[in-house]
């Protein structure tokens, strides 16, 4: 018989509108997946969790970060965006060793499980070398987390990729299928970080979205983030060669024009928003939340990079609702059908429900829905401040942090439990850490 784990008598956020919030309420998990969640259930022979004074919510879905990024936290918000670009993307990225990128990816998957996260989208756009390829997807696996790894290009000759590329995305993505990716039917799953008319050539551009299809995997791109990009009016021009898809997420979207967003819209099309980063990034364009909901997209929250910003959900969350409410507040919006406001459990829809689209998981994850897979998080309502808990999802989006999370479970695996994680070797993580910092930042 299969493990069972009832987390018992929490105030549960289910985010399926058919069961709803349960004030008290109980969860059974059976091997990876939910089999149960109602006012009460009795279960035979199942580990009991007590989880009153909990908040049981799914966990938290990042669409876009560049974990392998993270051994360099927040040391780029305060300078010229443009040093982000020459060094992380340039020189520096150039020389990402192998255990680089392993450190930092590492550090960043055990970080967003720790905050939450239980799914997260490695857009990794650091492939040297294929050791660099095989050293990412061996951190997210020994992290735990659902993962989908984006692989992306190299950064050596960086700008040979990222500009009027004539260099097509590189083939070793075949062999990460193979060797890796056999099957869709797993924790990890790969998807293609990819570039578009703004960094490639046409031809290139076209090619590489044919080879992730033929291959049968997503393809992420970022899109419009400062005014320059926008000119391109890359959508508009993957919408006149038809190769828009639901297979596709666009990153950013900031200085995109309206026909655009629509061009998105009809086609299926999800977005990302890197919300935390984006308002940081100054110059980047307008975060579009108004305008992709005016058209109809439910936009998907992400972390981005860590050295810029907060990476967890929480903060991104709570800096959407507070600048959506401001910005149409203010009356700078110019999209004539976004709704006047947004509510907090819009926000966390798209901290769950509108990740799990984005990255083609919405039939496994992003809700507590019988029959999904157990992803689930436990929040303490008694911690001085969340409590008294009168509002659960206000609880969530305007307040707690990842100090509340008390317990995350990935397919029915406890990674973190009272507060702790487990399974990971924290000192040694943060050592790994560290000498990858002091050859990033000083021996390079
Ligand atoms: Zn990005």
């Amino acid at each position: 018989m299969k493990r069972r784990t009832l987390l018992a008598g929490g105030w549960v956020i289910s985010m399926d509108r058919a069961i709803g919030d349960l004030r008290r309420g109980d969860v059974l998990i059976e091997g990876e997946r939910i089999v149960a969640v109602a006012p009460h259930i009795e279960a035979e022979a199942a580990e009991r969790v007590d989880a009153r004074d909990m908040i049981v919510l799914p966990g938290f879905i990042d669409t876009h970060r560049h974990t392998w990024q993270t051994c360099v936290r927040h040391r780029y918000a305060d300078i010229d965006p443009q040093i982000y670009f020459a060094e992380m993307l340039g020189a520096k990225g150039a020389a990402f060793r192998t255990e680089d990128v392993y450190a930092g990816t590492l550090l960043g998957a055990v970080s967003a499980l720790d905050a939450g996260t239980t799914t997260m989208l490695d857009w990794s756009h650091v492939q040297n070398t294929p050791a660099h390829a095989d050293a990412a997807i061996l951190a997210l696996r020994d992290a735990g987390i659902r993962g989908i790894f984006a692989h992306g290009w190299p950064l050596i000759e960086g700008s040979s990729w990222m500009s009027g590329s004539e260099r097509g995305h590189p083939q070793d993505i075949c062999r990460l299928r193979k060797q890796y990716f056999s099957s869709d039917d797993q924790l990890l799953t790969l998807a293609m970080a990819g570039r578009g008319p703004e960094m490639a050539q046409r031809a290139v551009w076209l090619q590489d979205l044919r080879l992730a299809r033929e291959l049968g995997i997503r393809s992420t791109i970022h899109m419009g983030a400062y005014a320059r990009n926008a000119q391109v009016r890359a959508i508009a021009q993957m919408h006149e060669a038809g190769v828009l898809g639901d297979d596709l997420t666009f990153v950013h979207c900031c200085c995109c024009a309206d026909d655009e967003l629509s061009m998105m819209a009809d086609a299926g099309v999800t977005a990302s928003l890197g919300v935390h980063c984006e308002l940081n990034a100054q110059g980047i364009g307008d975060i579009p939340f108004d305008r992709l909901l005016a058209v109809g997209i439910r936009p998907s929250l992400s972390g981005d990079t860590e050295t810029k910003c907060a990476g967890d959900m929480f903060t991104q969350m709570r800096h959407a609702f507070a600048y959506y409410r401001s910005w149409m507040g203010g009356g700078h919006s110019r999209a004539a059908n976004a709704p006047p406001t947004l509510t907090l459990r819009d926000v966390l829809e798209f901290a769950t429900m509108a990740g799990a689209q984005a990255t083609g998981l919405a039939h496994k994850t992003g809700s507590l829905t019988p029959g999904k897979q157990a992803d689930i998080i436990l929040v303490r309502g008694n911690d001085l401040n969340l409590m008294p808990v009168s509002d659960a999802v206000g609880a969530i989006v305007l307040a707690a942090h990842p100090g509340n999370v008390d317990s995350v479970y990935v397919a029915g695996r406890a990674v973190k439990r009272h507060g702790r994680m487990l399974h990971i070797d924290m000192e040694a993580l943060r050592e790994r850490a560290l000498r990858s910092q002091r050859h990033v930042l000083e021996e390079m």
